[in-house]
């Protein structure tokens, strides 16, 4: 049976099922197994995903090694005008991307169509701007006798790996520069948040990019995404996911000396000074804190508070807490939606008993919450504020990646900083004070990739992204996305004696 390419309103099957797609067309994987796609808000059963293996993998490493010699010779501006509408496409359908992205996520349409969606059409504009900007640039260094010159090209196939949380968004963040500098791709989205990817390959078949130029192979970590990881025809693999597989990636990629980018885990501070408006900060903060159900890497999990201002905080923030919306991700009220999976959701309940154990004092939440009607399965959870904890807490040490934050003291910027870099992580941080100068003093002594000051999540797509420590490896973004996706080559040229200066 030939089965028809992604479609959630696909008539005549019992579910929907999501075939891998390479060299513009829909696939069956070669074994013919599917995984279950489950609606975190309801428990249900959605979907059907490809269950791929490494002869899938292979088949879409063949085709994008077949189609990269001429994507790779298109002009930037050709490459360019293709983003464009890859980008034009998926604005036009934006409500379904949001829609479909909180189905399989469990976030809230609204942060979706807010965040998640724009986002991913930014990424395709920008790096579709980027290119032909770099085009200009002239990298090239004159000395008195001899010029050498810096060329780029693409590095080939490249595998692209990517997390549950921000599914689109990051996803985009690889696909769009590795296409743009002239890589073809395969990508290999987390098995439990695919089916914004399989609509964005349903784009890319309606912005008719050459064949083989995006190919996407569903499936696990263990079979598919080290399959890429291990095929020796695929020299680069940028990856977002957790320290752990990280750190297997790093191993199993030594064999071919890939290029790699790893971006990890976080167990990122919120450092907050006795001199802030107090109500701002605390707003400011609930949304590090738990938006998008605290699953961002970059959500701030350990806050700090100066003494001064310690009892005022803890009570203002976890009226606050408390009165945060938790519910159906269609209601516009709901800030915080589902988790993304069971699994997910016991994990994080997990260091709940652990901090109930250390002695730590559960200020609100703690909690599955059970949901009346359709999302009586689904799986939900309280936002959960917990201080009174030793630094040495695993709930402080590790990464929980859920609506769950601990507060601490400290009595100066000394203590806030030696706090700050008491873990193996170094993703980001947050600092919070009046005092703009000493803030950025502090920042600069922080081992993390990035630092807000009085904000949280703001970016500009040219700086470089990325962490330190056991957040990752490498940087992205701008100029750091075309050096990690490019080769250069210096060319060395003696002048002749005319030529000199
Ligand atoms: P994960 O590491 O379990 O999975 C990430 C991706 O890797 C998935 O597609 C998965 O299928 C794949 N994978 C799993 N095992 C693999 C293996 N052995 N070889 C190759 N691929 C494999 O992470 P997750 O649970 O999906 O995502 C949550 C984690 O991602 C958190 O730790 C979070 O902090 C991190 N994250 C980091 C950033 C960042 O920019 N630093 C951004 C988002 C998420």
């Amino acid at each position: 049976m030939t089965l028809p390419g992604f479609s959630l309103k696909m008539p005549g099957m019992a579910l929907p099922r999501i075939l891998n797609f390479i060299s513009q067309t829909w696939l069956e994987p070669l074994n013919k197994q599917y995984l279950p796609v489950v609606n975190p808000s309801t428990g249900e059963i959605i979907s059907e995903l490809a269950d791929s293996s490494f002869e899938d993998i292979n088949r879409a490493v063949v085709h994008a090694k077949l189609a990269f010699p001429s994507w790779a010779g298109l002009s930037a501006g050709q490459r360019s005008a293709y983003l464009h509408q890859i980008a034009n496409n998926i604005e036009s359908r934006a409500r379904e991307f949001a829609e479909v992205e909180s189905q399989d996520q469990g976030k809230p349409v609204w942060l979706a169509r807010d965040l998640d969606i724009p986002r991913a059409v930014s990424n395709f504009r920008f790096f579709a701007q980027f290119i032909l900007d770099a085009e200009k640039e002239r990298e090239q260094y004159d000395e008195k006798s001899f010029t050498s010159q810096v060329s780029r090209k693409p590095v080939g196939v490249v595998g692209l790996i990517s997390p549950w949380n921000l599914p689109l968004y990051l996803l985009t963040w690889k696909i769009a520069p590795a296409i743009a500098f002239g890589n073809t791709v395969v990508a290999k989205p987390s098995e439990l948040t695919s089916l914004t990817a399989a609509l964005l390959a349903e784009v890319i078949q309606q912005t008719q990019l050459p064949p083989g130029v995006v190919n996407f192979v569903f499936g696990t970590g263990v079979k598919v995404g080290e399959a890429l990881v291990k095929h020796p025809d695929v020299p680069l693999i940028s990856f977002t996911g957790g320290t752990e597989t990280g750190r297997r990636i790093y191993r199993e990629s030594a064999e071919h000396f890939k290029k790699l980018s790893l971006e990890l885990g976080g167990k990122n501070p919120t450092l907050i000074f006795s001199d802030v408006n107090l109500a701002e900060t605390v707003t400011g903060v609930i949304r590090s804190s738990f938006l998008n159900q605290g699953e961002i890497c970059l959500c701030g999990s350990r806050i700090y508070v100066e003494d001064g201002i310690y009892d005022a905080f803890l009570e203002g923030f976890v009226a606050q807490v408390q009165q945060l919306k938790v519910g159906d991700p269609k209601d516009p009220e709901s800030f915080v939606g589902a988790l993304v999976s069971e699994a997910h959701l016991q994990k994080v309940l997990s260091y709940v008993d652990i901090a109930r154990k250390e002695g730590g004092k559960i200020h609100c939440g703690g909690a599955r919450l059970t949901m009346p009607g359709d999302l009586a399965g689904g799986f939900f959870m309280a936002p959960t504020v917990i201080s009174e904890l030793p630094e040495s807490s695993k709930c402080i040490q590790e990464e929980i990646f859920g609506p769950v934050v601990t507060v601490s003291r400290f009595s100066d910027a000394e203590e806030a900083v030696e706090k700050a870099n008491g873990v193996r992580y170094g993703l980001s941080a947050s600092i919070w004070s009046a005092d703009e100068e000493r803030a950025q003093r502090l920042a600069e002594r922080l081992d993390v990739g990035t630092v807000w000051i009085n904000s949280w999540l703001l970016r500009d797509l040219r700086v470089p992204f990325g962490g330190m420590k056991h957040s990752g490896l490498g940087r992205e973004g701008g100029h750091y996305s075309r050096d990690f996706f490019t080769e250069p080559t210096t060319i060395v040229r003696k002048r002749d004696l005319g030529e000199q200066t």
